[in-house]
């Protein structure tokens, strides 16, 4: 049996994008604006003593730079994002992080309140 547990922590950032390899009159090659609600996913075992798995406010801390790369900002000038997809911003905010938050297991992207993309899987 697992004696791992499984964290979460939701974030939100405001950026503006477009997607510059869609057909002309596609609405996503506009720039537009999205509340992207960003959901970080950790697994491990708790801490002895302390019982639990990892401070959430040093996740916070952690996240902080690299939110602040993204927030208000137009996703297409930050580098490795020139075609800042969902897809693409999710697996760019999970290397970023990666290092730092060895538990970390995925990072899920939402552009909408009905849509989600998860990497890795
Ligand atoms: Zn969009």
């Amino acid at each position: 049996m697992s004696q791992n547990f499984e964290l979460k922590t939701q974030y939100q950032i405001e950026s503006a994008r477009f997607l510059p390899h869609l057909p002309e009159g596609h609405p996503c090659k506009r720039i537009h604006g999205h509340s992207f609600k960003i959901i970080l996913t950790l697994r491990g075992p708790l801490l002895p003593h302390v019982g639990w798995v990892q401070d959430y406010h040093e996740i916070d801390q952690t996240m902080k730079p690299l939110l602040a790369a993204l927030d208000h900002r137009l996703l297409n000038e930050v580098e490795g994002l020139e075609n800042p997809t969902s897809e693409l911003l999710a697996q760019w905010i999970f290397d970023h992080a990666k290092a730092k938050l060895p538990l970390l297991k995925s990072v899920t992207v939402m552009e909408t309140p009905t849509t989600e993309c998860t990497y890795p899987v």
